[in-house]
């Protein structure tokens, strides 16, 4: 049977005396599972990523979130992770070894760039492409990575034809899907291996809690369990499993708001004369991947202060009070960021991303507060201009 991704979201699978009856399936805080007998425990233990042994394994609690998003991104099996960079380095020490190659597509997290510069010096060598990623592949690459949204420029990725050269030269391939959560884009269904998320933003959904996920088919999802799971150890605490069980429920149509709330932003935001570039797949009108591909828009997107630069950047970010200055995104109140610093507008530059690019999350506040405290920021910048 198929399910709606709201039935998945909200349905609890169990039958009714599973859990008493419970609607919300209980915590299992626990880091062991004990057996009545040694034959019991050592049948289990020989089939551990199967069985409740240890919490570094597989949790009651956090084996139903698992589950939940398989099934979402209709992929076989999910790992939970402490964090999306548990999901995203094991991702790697898994599946990479010495004198392989990852090729990167569109602008990537940069943590995620961070740690493959680390894994350099156990021999694994990487290199980033754009448009042209047949052009891009080397005899030794391994595994193509791909954000699609990016999470600076917004940037959307032809998905399948990125699978389609993946599996005639053999590589596997990965793609973190945080922005999109799986309510708007289903990457395996467009022939990627492997969907991974940071459960910190949409689909936690409350900022109260930092996970991550892998999705993909039960052999890919088997390994990264063993090598980057087990003995990596990023493990999800079953108590934070549950509260993102919690904000899974409301998923469907926290993203829909999300989406009406910024459609409305982008409206308002088109209309200033201080922006010269607003970034958001929505606007992306002549690109038919982004319809073919997607099926909604989250809240993140950004756009370019004229002649931005760190004191003017400043000036605007701190005319807001509705929306809180910080790094995430997702969650359901507003927040506002800006990767320029005092000292790396060349670095961004480079990256194709503008010194004045400032970056909003579109919380659940609705348009109006927000606006205001923009208007601060537009008037501020303002006077700027006339010194
Ligand atoms: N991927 C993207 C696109 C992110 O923005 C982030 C965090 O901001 C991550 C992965 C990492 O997730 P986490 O902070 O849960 O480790």
């Amino acid at each position: 049977m198929s399910y709606t991704d709201e039935q998945i979201c909200t349905h609890s699978f169990d039958t009714p005396e599973k859990h008493h009856g419970a609607v919300s399936p209980p915590i299992y805080q626990t880091s062991l599972f004990a057996f009545e007998t040694f034959e019991a425990f050592t049948k289990a233990q020989s089939a551990e990523r199967e069985n409740y042994v240890y919490t570094r394994g597989v949790n009651p609690t956090t084996e139903i979130l698992e589950r939940k998003l398989a099934m979402l991104e209709r992929g076989e099996r999910c790992k939970c992770f402490g964090s999306g960079m548990g999901a995203i380095s094991s991702v790697f020490l898994s599946l990479l070894q010495k004198g392989d190659h990852v090729l990167f597509v569109n602008t990537i997290y940069g943590p995620t760039q961070e740690l493959v510069e680390h894994l350099n010096r156990f021999g694994i060598e990487h290199s980033f492409t754009g448009e042209e990623v047949e052009a891009d592949v080397q005899p030794n690459t391994k595994l193509i990575y791909v954000e699609s949204p990016g999470t600076m420029t917004m940037k959307v990725i032809d998905l399948k034809s990125i699978s389609t050269i993946a599996k005639q030269h053999g590589i596997i391939t990965a793609i973190d899907n945080t922005w999109s959560t799986p309510i708007f884009q289903k990457p395996l269904t467009l022939g990627f291996d492997l969907s991974i998320h940071s459960l910190t933003k949409y689909i936690g959904g409350h900022s109260d809690v930092v996970g991550g996920a892998v999705i993909g088919d039960e052999e890919l999802i088997d390994q990264i369990s063993k090598y980057g799971f087990q003995l990596n150890g990023s493990v999800m605490s079953p108590h934070d499993a549950s509260l993102i069980l919690r904000g899974l429920r409301t998923l469907p149509i926290r993203m829909k708001q999300h989406e009406y709330n910024t459609l409305q932003m982008i409206n308002y935001l088109k209309t200033k004369e201080e922006i010269t570039s607003i970034h958001h797949p929505s606007l992306q009108t002549d690109n038919p991947i982004v319809k073919e591909q997607m099926t909604g828009f989250s809240g993140l997107l950004s756009f370019e202060l004229k002649e931005g630069a760190f004191e003017k950047v400043a000036l605007f970010i701190n005319q807001m009070k509705v929306f809180k200055i910080g790094v995430s995104w997702g969650g359901y109140e507003s927040l506002i960021n800006a990767p320029i610093k005092r000292d790396n507008a060349s670095n961004l530059e480079a990256q194709g991303i503008s010194p004045g690019l400032v970056r909003l999350s579109i919380g659940l506040e609705g348009p109006d507060l927000l606006i205001a405290d923009l208007e601060k920021g537009f008037q501020a910048v303002q006077t700027i201009k006339s010194y």
